[in-house]
Parts: structure tokens; C-alpha cells; sequence
């Protein structure tokens, strides 16, 4: 009997672990992705809890490992160059298990892992659909047609595919207020911390030291302005965000800018939507309930999300059944999360001085233990909602 075949729009984090998980409930998958390779945004993004959990049941933890940064603390300066606190990962981590790889790392991982029944189309993108019912067909940009028994969305927050399913994104799309800018630069001589954010009062800045002698910078602002992401001098914006900053930070703008390289600048939006399928067209990661990258958990619940697809498939008597049962197995733990982050987001970024100060006080003289016990229980917390067991 031949498999059925499911098409996935997107081939990041959650479309290439949706087409491994899906070999495994016996599907075949073609995956067409837009960009002409696969896309390698140097970001680094932490790997815990349900999303490390999956990369392990892949087999690519080792791979990530080899390739993952050692943290040992992030120390936060202010705008003089002031302590204002120190994070010792081991404390804060308490023995959880977790991975500080870059976006580029996860994703050649996941595709270098893609079995024979994945078939992985570059620089193309799908024009339409029209689901039948019992089938889907798919019109590619080139006006090829094809038939398949599952349409999956996972081209990213921006999807493509939830416009084509659902209609204008309107108020699906959530903006927090927050824009963030990243890219990466040759490390000054000087630089020799593992990873240093300097805060201020509406903006952060974070710098990870790379293993090849360059950083990994990550800025997040508050601008409740829509649309900077448009503009054309991405550099130049950012030197006016951190005009006020810490010389250093302005220094490295700088550098930013004379290098002409161009870093990656969006507005942090969640995605929230009533339903994230249609018949038997539906939508994965980020595309179904992007939760910003102030949940830290994006990329690991794509891979939970993949995973559990597949499991849903392989249970049910119908694909419309299996995406009723991943949704609704999925939906409590992206909800908390997209909660949390709401929350966390004016922590992370306090906008008035006075927020600033407070929740620097706050910081500094809490125990560490609390901090490393919320994070651990929260992530557990989100294992056993998955679970079934919240
Ligand atoms: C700065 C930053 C830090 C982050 N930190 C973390 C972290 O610490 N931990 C964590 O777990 N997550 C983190 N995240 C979130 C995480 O990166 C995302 O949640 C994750 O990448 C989502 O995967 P995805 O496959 O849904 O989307 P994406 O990874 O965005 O992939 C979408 C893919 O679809 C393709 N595509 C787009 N449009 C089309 C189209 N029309 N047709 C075909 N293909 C298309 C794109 O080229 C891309 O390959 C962070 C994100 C950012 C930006």
C-alpha cells in the first residue's frame, strides 16, 4: 500500500521535524520551502524541556551537544558598566538538562536526519489549495499541481499558508510592544565573557561569545510603533536604539555598521488563533502560535509539536480526528506559555526607571534557588500538561 503523502510548506525547525515524525506514523512528506537553502539565522536559542525531550527521541542530541555553547554565567551591566546581577547557569539550571545550540545548528541537525520518504523542494512556494475532503490539492508557484492527504503549514509567524487558510491575519497577530534585532560580529579582543547582556530601562542588549572568535548579538526594545521591521538601514535603526546605551554597546553598533552587514529585525508577535486546522489543512510551530522568544520554548515546542502530530496520526481513524487530538493535546501548553511570556515580557524589558530599578532590587537580592526553582518547575509543569497530567 503506498504512504499516504502529506505536503509541508516551510522547511525550519517544525516543518523538517514534522517531515522525520511523520516517516515514523508511515507518511511520506514533500517539503517546499521558499528560501533557495535552508535557512541558517545564527541565533542562539536555548533547547529544554518537551522540545529537548524530542531532539533526544530523534537521536540528534549528541550532534547538538558537539555543537552546543557551554554557559557558564550571563552577567547583566547597566549603562555605566555596573553589575546588576550574575546568573550562574548551574545554579539556575539546577541539573536540567539543556542545550544552547544556533538556529543554523538545530537545523542542519534536523535535515541532515531526514529519512528517504522526506523530499525537500528549494525556492518554490504553494500559490493555493483546494481540499476536497478526501484529498488536498496543491498549486505550486510554478503552476504545478499535486495531490496529498495532508496540508501542513510550517512556514514560521509570518505564514503564508494561515493567510491562505484562514484570511487576513488581522487579529490573530498579537504584537507585545517588543522589537528584537539579531546578527552576529567579530568579538573585540577584550571580550571574554560567555554571554553579557547590558540592560536598561526599555531595551537589552545580549552578546554570547562564539567558539570562532566572533558574537552572537541579540537586542530586544520596546517600540509599540508598527512596522520598523520595514525599514530599509536596519543598522541604522539599531545605532538609534542604543544611542543611549553602554559605549561598548554603541561601539559594537558601530562595527554593526561599518561591516554593512545587515542584522535580522522583527516586532515580537504571538500568533493566536481559535483553530489551527481546517479540514485537512493545518498549521505547525510557529505559523499555529508563534510564543516569541521570550518564552524561550519556540523551537522546542515545534519539535514537541512534530512529534506529537505524528503520534495523532498513527492513533486516529482520520487525519481531520488526528489534528482535533494534537490540537486539543497541544493547546494547554501553548496557551501557558504564551501566558508566561506575556508576563515575563515587562520583566524582561521594564520600560519606566522606576520598573527598571525595582526589578533590578528584586533580582539581585532573591535567593537563586527561587529563580532555578521556577524555571525548572514551570518547565515541568509544561512535560506533564503534555502529558496529560496538568
Ligand atoms: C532571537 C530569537 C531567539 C529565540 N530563542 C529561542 C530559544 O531560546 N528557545 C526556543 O525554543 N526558541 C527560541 N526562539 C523561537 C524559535 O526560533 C522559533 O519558535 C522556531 O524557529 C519556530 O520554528 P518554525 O519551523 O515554526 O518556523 P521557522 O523556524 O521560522 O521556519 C519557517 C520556515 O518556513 C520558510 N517559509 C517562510 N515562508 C514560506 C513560504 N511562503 N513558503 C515556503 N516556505 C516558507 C522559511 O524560510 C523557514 O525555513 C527564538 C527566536 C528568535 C527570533
Amino acid at each position: 500500500m503506498t504512504r499516504p503523502l502529506a505536503i509541508i510548506s516551510g522547511a525550519g525547525v517544525a516543518g523538517l521535524a514534522a517531515a522525520w515524525w511523520l516517516d515514523r506514523a508511515g507518511w511520506r512528506t514533500l517539503s517546499i520551502e521558499r528560501a533557495e537553502h535552508l535557512r541558517g539565522n545564527g541565533y542562539m536559542l536555548g533547547l529544554s524541556g518537551l522540545g529537548y525531550e524530542t531532539a533526544c527521541r530523534m537521536g540528534i542530541h549528541d550532534r547538538l551537544a558537539a555543537e552546543a555553547y557551554e554557559i557558564n554565567e550571563n552577567v547583566y551591566l547597566d549603562s555605566r558598566g555596573r553589575e546588576i546581577l550574575r546568573l550562574r547557569y548551574r545554579d539556575f539550571l539546577k541539573g536540567l538538562p539543556y542545550l544552547a545550540v544556533r538556529r543554523t545548528t538545530l537545523v542542519k541537525a534536523l535535515q541532515d536526519v531526514l529519512p528517504a520518504s522526506a523530499t525537500l523542494r528549494f525556492s518554490r512556494q504553494i500559490a493555493g489549495f483546494v481540499d476536497h475532503g478526501a484529498s488536498v490539492t496543491v498549486t505550486l508557484d510554478n503552476g504545478e499541481e499535486l495531490a496529498c492527504d495532508l496540508l501542513i503549514g510550517a512556514d514560521g509567524a509570518r505564514s503564508a499558508l494561515r493567510r491562505q487558510l484562514f484570511g487576513p491575519d488581522g487579529t490573530c497577530l498579537q504584537p507585545l510592544g517588543y522589537y528584537f534585532a539579531v546578527y552576529d560580529l567579530e568579538a573585540p579582543k577584550e571580550f571574554d565573557t560567555d554571554f553579557v547582556s547590558y540592560a536598561e530601562p526599555g531595551h537589552l542588549a545580549e552578546y554570547y561569545s562564539l567558539n570562532d572568535g566572533r558574537l552572537a548579538a541579540m537586542h530586544v526594545w520596546r517600540d509599540a510603533a508598527p512596522g520598523l521591521e520595514q525599514q530599509t538601514d536596519k543598522a541604522g535603526l539599531l545605532a538609534t536604539v542604543c544611542a543611549q546605551s553602554h559605549p561598548k554597546v554603541r561601539h559594537l553598533t558601530d562595527q554593526l555598521r561599518v561591516s554593512g552587514a545587515r542584522p535580522v529585525i522583527d516586532s515580537l508577535t504571538m500568533i493566536d488563533l481559535p483553530r489551527w486546522s481546517s479540514g485537512r489543512v493545518m498549521l505547525l510551530g510557529d505559523a499555529a502560535h508563534c510564543l516569541t522568544l521570550v518564552s524561550g520554548q519556540g523551537a522546542g515546542m515545534a519539535l514537541a509539536s512534530a512529534e506529537m502530530l505524528a503520534e495523532a496520526l498513527a492513533g486516529s481513524a482520520s487525519v481531520e480526528e488526528a489534528l482535533a487530538r494534537h490540537e486539543a493535546r497541544l493547546r494547554p501548553v501553548t496557551t501557558r506559555l504564551q501566558a508566561r511570556s506575556r508576563k515575563m515580557a515587562a520583566v524582561f524589558i521594564p520600560q519606566s526607571r522606576f520598573a527598571f530599578h525595582l526589578r533590578n532590587i528584586v533580582m539581585r537580592n532573591m535567593p537563586r534557588s527561587w529563580l532555578g526553582h521556577y524555571f525548572t518547575r514551570s518547565l515541568r509543569s509544561e512535560i506533564e500538561l503534555a502529558r496529560g497530567n496538568g
